[in-house]
């Protein structure tokens, strides 16, 4: 057992964090026992700190099983800036760069070691000869074929425990199906391990649907809501993904395509610049993201619909995972549900596949709170809506839609279910095209009937129909609509149909923006980022690694200006403190300066303006609920500042007499004090000040 105030004190030291999150230290006691452990955890819920303050603490190297290069690189950045000895070995790097990490070894210098599972045999001589203190696979999802990013080399692994059986282990993942977990534990030997599941709700994380309308016009319009907000827009294809980046680039946002297709250079440079904040959008295909812990992702976008929700959910994960609340918005089309069945049909497991994608559109089709929904899907119940999701936030107004179902489902059978939906709706809306003409559509009963409905609201009801199974897609038959047994109620014995509303997407961001203020360029927040890119570009190291965006607005919130109020704040530890603090207090210092200055400047002038009026000191001093005295001073600095001002009005004769003979009996002193002292302290001091500049400017 180790003391809980250890732990909090390294926690903070450290990591600079004031409190653990959820599970934390209970798996840190786990391994101080000796336990291996099985942790899952989502993404963004802090798994890395849960081997990484053991390895602090423990006597002797902690290694860290890792599966991609950038990933280490990454955490190896973010233990150093914390001051804490950590390297990564790997096949990028030369001879005598491995040779120097393996000497620090020997010294007893480093407390962890990151590598690949391709590179375990490097290890064998560190095993032979030095104490390993904890064993921790990171990623254990890629052990399984189950799995989504199955790595053969990981199987290897199985031989850790089999080759250290005292040493304890952790496994961590996002992965939280039931089956994948317990083959990761069997093929890491670790059967008995301790599991540790933790909630999968990430409540910062918005959740939006949108019908796929008009795509690259939303996405303009939400990345004009955040000019410097870094997000990531997944698309299905490649092309998807440059297509996108080259609309935006060409509304002047700052975009770059990612995907398997290009080189491994600019792959490698556009990664490096979105973690250092250079590039603000990335359009990426799914290949995007692992290997990047990001921590001020603001935003994730899905172009398209994913094919299931543990790919979507590991993929809006990469949002927010300084805690601090994010977007998420899916944009939903039948076109991308025909896709992706397409897909599925020719995978190797077609029935999973299609069942994953049902569940997927169930989460975009639903009416009710989304966040329910995804988190049942992981088996977790919530009792209350969550408040964060679209359908929270503006529930669905239903309305008696039966008109329109009838008309929709009249028009299906008119066509005989030989028509995909967009023939569908040019049928009830009485279009003139090809199709029409030649399939003799324009003969129909219902041709032209709904002409007063928009093609894409069609498209919108047409789909609420099919969710509510009054209609189907053949997918198997181009994609025809079909009427289902339910149908013929609605058509033939006054069945009752409830639509929904349908939601504007521009209408709803019109009134957002009402109510939310721009951002400003000039707040303190700004003024921080601009520090910590320097500091970042200076050191090489992620803009997010020298200080999480949480952690710097805190700062802008608490404006701390020494070093006992810098150490407070979430985030900061000592040798952050130590090596940033003076930067960070400085900005804060000569911004609140700034603030009060102008604050200063705009009060004097608020006084003038209402001297201008005619008002005199008393009323401007109730006028403005301050002291006279104060009004007093604003005048006078008016006055210096060259205003035309009469003081004659705020002296009466007698004191300026008082003040002449005062002069010349003392001398013409060059302090106020003298003539306080002389007058008794009767006199105040602004009033011997006014009196002095009426003398002095008479003289001059
Ligand atoms: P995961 O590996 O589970 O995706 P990380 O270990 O990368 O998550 O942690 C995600 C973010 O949360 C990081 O920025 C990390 O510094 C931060 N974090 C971790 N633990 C805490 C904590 N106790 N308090 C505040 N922030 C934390
Ligand atoms: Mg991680």
């Amino acid at each position: 057992m180790i003391a809980p105030t250890i732990l909090t004190k390294t926690l903070k030291e450290y990591f600079g964090y004031d409190k653990f999150r959820p599970l934390q230290e209970e798996i840190i006691n786990s391994i101080f026992k000796g336990n291996d452990n099985l942790v899952i955890m989502p993404t963004g819920g802090g798994k890395s700190i849960c081997f990484q303050l053991p390895a602090i603490l423990l006597d002797g190297i902690t290694i860290v099983i890792s599966p991609l290069i950038a990933l280490m690189k990454d955490q190896v950045d973010g233990l150093t800036t914390n001051g804490i000895a950590a390297a990564f070995l790997n096949s990028s790097q030369t001879e005598t760069e491995q040779q120097e990490i393996f000497k620090k070894i020997e010294n007893g210098e480093l407390k962890l070691l990151y590598t690949a599972p391709e590179s375990l045999s490097y290890l064998e001589n560190i095993f032979n000869s030095q104490t390993i203190s904890l064993i921790a696979i990171d990623e254990a999802h890629c052990i399984s074929s189950w799995g989504h990013d199955f790595r053969p080399a990981y199987t290897n692994l199985g031989y850790l425990k089999k080759r250290f059986p005292k040493v304890p282990l952790i496994a961590l993942t996002a992965t939280a199906d039931k089956a994948t977990r317990e083959d990761i534990a069997s093929q890491l030997n670790i059967s008995h391990a301790k599991q540790h599941i933790a909630s999968f709700d990430r409540k910062n994380l918005k959740l939006e649907v949108r019908p796929a309308n008009d795509r690259i016009k939303q996405i303009i319009n939400f990345i004009d809501d955040r000019p410097n907000e870094s997000g990531i827009i997944y698309c299905l294809s490649r092309k998807a993904t440059e297509k996108v980046a080259e609309k935006l680039q060409n509304a002047n946002i700052n975009a770059v395509a990612y995907h398997a297709g290009i080189g491994h250079e600019f792959r490698a440079k556009t990664q490096e610049d979105f973690i250092n904040d250079t590039c603000q959008v990335i359009c990426a295909t799914i290949a995007f993201g692992m290997g990047i812990d990001k921590s001020n992702v603001r935003w994730v976008i899905h172009y398209n619909l994913p094919k299931n929700i543990e790919g979507y959910y590991q993929e809006i994960g990469r949002a927010g995972r300084d805690g601090l609340p994010s977007n998420t918005l899916l944009f939903h089309s039948y076109g991308d549900v025909i896709q992706l069945k397409k897909f599925a049909q020719s995978s190797g497991n077609v029935e999973v596949q299609l069942a994953k994608l049902d569940r997927m559109k169930e989460y975009a089709d639903a009416l009710s709170c989304r966040r329910k929904i995804l988190l049942n899907y992981f088996g977790e119940l919530i009792s209350e809506d969550c408040g964060n999701c679209d359908v929270c936030t503006n529930p669905p107004q239903f309305f008696d839609g039966t008109v329109i179902a009838q008309k929709a489902l009249s028009a299906v059978a008119r066509v005989n279910g030989q028509e995909p939906i967009g023939t569908v709706i040019d049928v009830l809306r009485g279009a003139q095209n090809n199709t029409i003409y030649e399939k003799g559509y324009q003969e129909l009963k219902t041709y032209g009937i709904a002409k007063d409905i928009a093609w894409l609201d069609w498209k919108q009801y047409i789909t609420q129909l099919i969710n509510q199974g009054y209609l189907e897609i053949a997918f198997h038959e181009n994609n025809k609509l079909k009427l289902t047994d339910f149908a013929k109620d609605v058509l033939f014995n006054q069945q009752k149909v409830d639509l929904a509303n349908l939601v504007e997407a521009e209408k709803e961001k019109e009134e957002q923006k009402k109510k939310k203020p721009k951002v400003s360029k000039n707040s303190l927040f700004e003024r921080l980022r601009a520090i910590r890119l320097e500091i970042s570009t200076e050191e090489d190291v992620p803009a997010y690694q020298i200080f999480s965006d949480a952690t710097l607005r805190e700062m802008e919130a608490e404006r701390p200006m020494s070093d006992e109020e810098f150490i407070r704040i979430s985030g900061v530890g000592r040798v952050k403190m130590m090596n940033y603090g003076h930067a960070f207090i400085k900005e804060i210092i000569s911004f609140t300066n700034e603030k009060k200055k102008k604050r200063k400047v705009d009060t004097t002038k608020k006084t003038f303006e209402l001297y201008q009026l005619g008002l005199s000191l008393e009323e401007i001093a109730e006028e403005r609920k301050l002291a006279v005295g104060t009004i007093f001073s604003h005048i006078f600095k008016l006055y210096n500042g060259g205003e035309n001002i009469d003081l004659n009005q705020f002296i009466d004769k007698h004191d300026l007499d008082s003040i002449r003979k005062a002069q010349e009996e003392l001398a013409n002193p060059e302090t106020l004090k003298p003539y306080f002292e002389h007058f008794q302290e009767a006199m105040s001091y602004n009033t011997i000040r006014i009196g002095l500049a009426i003398l002095n400017e008479k003289k001059s």
